[in-house]
């Protein structure tokens, strides 16, 4: 009976090992699709930051290309005006008041767009201010969250090769018998051989034990088999 008793011991932190080494895995498999997640949003983040400068930088483009044509036109028309007085005809003298004309109403629009476009400029650079500093907030925690997911993923790689490590040394704690018996199990199921029992519950296929077996593995004194998976069942309460 002793020697059962440290047998089923042996089972049952086989059985936790397992369980543990599952939850570990199951995380890790979830954590690159996350971290994508998080690189994604960045992303998002970048591009809508860089089409804002990048609107930003045309706006003030427009403005120096406005500045530099009324320039321009004011010194065509500071030219025009000297010319005006040396012109020998009527003719001459109507098509250089015609361009002098045409090239005012240039520059009145031009002003006008100038306006329109400098009070634009005002606004979007507040604008600007208020976006950058929210999603420089937006991107700080996303790389934090980030950095967290890749210590999450680090220090779950480091328990399960632990976890993986520690298995065999428990198993080769285990009776001769009572091993051949689990590997036969293990090699049948593929994935885990010994299942624990919560609320009359097997474990490892989770159907119901019939409760005077339940009675027996609380006893944790003889190995019992789920009749329907044919895993060991231990229980090491909840
Ligand atoms: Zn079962």
């Amino acid at each position: 009976m002793t020697d059962l008793r440290r047998e089923l011991h042996l089972l049952i932190s086989i059985a936790k090992l397992d369980g543990d080494l599952n939850a570990c895995r199951t995380e890790l498999a979830l954590l690159p699709a996350k971290i994508e997640e998080v690189n994604k949003s960045v992303a998002v983040i970048d591009k809508a930051m860089s089409e804002a400068a990048a609107h930003f930088e045309d706006m003030k483009k427009e403005r120096r290309s406005l500045e530099r044509m009324l320039d321009d036109h004011t010194e065509k028309i500071k030219k025009l005006r000297t010319q005006l007085m040396e012109v020998k005809t009527n003719k001459e003298y109507t098509a250089m008041l015609q361009e002098i004309e045409h090239l005012e109403k240039g520059i009145d629009d031009k002003e006008e767009r100038l306006l329109i476009l400098m009070d634009e400029l005002d606004q979007q650079s507040a604008r600007n201010r208020g976006f950058t500093s929210e999603n420089e907030e937006k991107r700080k925690h996303l790389l934090t969250e980030k950095t967290n997911l890749e210590n999450r993923t680090k220090a779950l790689g480091e328990t399960v090769k632990r976890l993986e490590a520690e298995k065999p040394k428990i198993l080769a704690e285990l009776d001769p018998l009572t091993k051949k018996r689990y590997d036969r199990i293990l090699a049948k199921l593929g994935d885990f051989a010994v299942a624990h029992v919560e609320a009359d519950i097997c474990h490892g296929c989770f159907s119901r034990i019939p409760p005077q077996t339940a009675l027996e593995v609380k006893k944790n004194d003889q190995i019992i088999t789920c009749e329907v998976c044919g895993r060991i069942l231990v229980f090491y309460g909840a």
